[in-house]
């Protein structure tokens, strides 16, 4: 049986992360992925997340942001892969609703850089968006995308490079706590051996850490590109250097977030509904994207922005593992303290995948983090109370 320090189940978003931070720190390591980096069948794929720091989600995370960010720019530089680019943010909503004065109060109390506008000073600000008369914005410059493929990739080939060993292509079958205190985990391929595991198997969490019976909801999302009217507005400012990324929610018409033009006009113009899609699971998911998708999409789209329109460039479904709190879920396995577990990021993981990959290596190292991770107790009431 090959044997480690540390093994890593899943290699996407935080697990690859995690691999890499403790390859970094000299552990031996193993990574053990179902897939290939960078794959499209979980949540880390389709070109672009969002990354910004006033977080109306609740201003607690806003200090892991600013170790985020401090992290991809080391990855870049590590991999020499391009992975974060600021092109600027802008949050827009309902003056008391939460995604303004969430925003406006983190950026407040956190000392963040930020303009407020309102509808007519965004209208002349970015001339792609019609918002309604009375809608508020928070912009911030310090905001923009970071690319999830090149991240994942980065992660496994720094990994490699310290020394950590890729298993891809493998699916964990089964893993146990032994009686001397290390783990066991088997895989279509065999069983290996380790003092400590970390589990981030993203939206097949419900499958991994079944005994924990976590009240996950994995939700099909999809993701559009549509294609801007360039003879209305012109090419120019649908693109990155002239068009932050945005997310908007006005008179309870459902939130919708996305991106400027991030790859030249024949790229499309990408968005999508924040939480509006079906229950599934990582292994049912109905991979198809529906006419009637895309058109539900465009309308409201164009709610905000009146001038894009077709050829849908480009539609693809993704995975939300969501907690009813819509917090992640990161500590100690409760049954076995040699385990850490990362999931239920809830559709606003991305952006933080450096420093839960630090998170999740102080855990399995040391059984703690100096980074403040209360809100993601995996035994809070609210994950204990509704446990399915
Ligand atoms: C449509 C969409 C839009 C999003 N937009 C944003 C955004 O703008 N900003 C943002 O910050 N976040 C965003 N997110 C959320 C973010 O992408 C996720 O929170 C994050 O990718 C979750 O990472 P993860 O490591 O939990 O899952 P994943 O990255 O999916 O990684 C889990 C890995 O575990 C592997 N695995 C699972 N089971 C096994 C097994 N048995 N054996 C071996 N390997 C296994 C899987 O193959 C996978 O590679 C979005 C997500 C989606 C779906």
């Amino acid at each position: 049986m090959e044997s480690s320090d540390v093994i890593v189940i899943g290699l996407g978003s935080m697990g690859g992360a995690a691999c890499n931070a403790l390859a970094e720190r000299g552990y031996r390591t193993i990574g053990i992925e179902a897939f290939q980096p960078g794959h499209d069948q979980g949540s880390a794929h389709g070109g672009t997340r969002i990354i910004r720091q006033s977080y109306f989600e609740d201003p607690a995370y806003v200090p892991l942001l600013r170790s985020a960010y401090d992290g991809f720019r080391k990855l870049e530089q590590e991999s020499g892969r391009d992975l974060m680019q600021l092109c600027g943010g802008i949050y827009i909503g309902d003056p008391n609703n939460t995604i303004f004065a969430g925003s406006r109060d983190a950026a407040i109390e956190h000392h963040l850089p930020h303009e407020i506008l309102n509808a007519a000073e965004i209208r002349e600000r970015f001339p792609t968006m019609n918002p309604a008369d009375d809608a508020m914005a928070v912009y911030e410059q310090n905001a923009g995308y970071v690319r999830p493929e090149e991240t994942t990739l980065a992660n496994a080939e720094v990994a490699a490079r310290k020394g950590a060993i890729l298993r891809t292509g493998e699916r964990v079958t089964e893993w146990h706590a032994t009686a001397g205190g290390g783990v066991e985990v088997t895989t279509s391929a065999g069983t290996y051996g380790a003092d400590k595991l970390v589990i981030a198997p993203g939206a097949w969490a419900p499958v991994l850490l079944r005994s924990l019976e976590l009240p996950l909801s994995i939700e099909r999302m999809v993701f559009h590109w549509f294609t801007p009217d360039s003879s209305a507005v012109p090419i120019e400012y649908w693109d990155e250097s002239r068009h932050p990324v945005y997310i908007e929610e006005t008179h309870a018409n459902e939130q919708i977030y996305g991106f400027p033009m991030t790859d030249g006009p024949d790229g499309g113009f990408k968005l999508g509904f924040f939480r509006v899609g079906s229950v599934t699971t990582a292994d049912t998911i109905d991979r198809e994207v529906t006419d009637a998708e895309n058109e539900r999409m465009l309308i409201r789209a164009r709610e905000l922005f009146p001038h894009l329109g077709l050829p849908v460039v480009q539609a693809k479904t993704c995975l939300y593992s969501v907690t009813p709190d819509e917090h992640f879920v990161i500590g100690l396995h409760p049954e076995h303290s040699q385990v850490a577990i990362g999931c239920g990021f809830s559709g606003h993981g991305f952006k933080f995948v450096p420093v839960v990959g630090e998170i999740l290596a102080d855990l399995a190292a040391h059984g703690t983090t100096a980074h403040p991770i209360d809100l993601f107790d995996p035994q809070r009431p609210v994950l204990a109370a509704t446990a399915a």
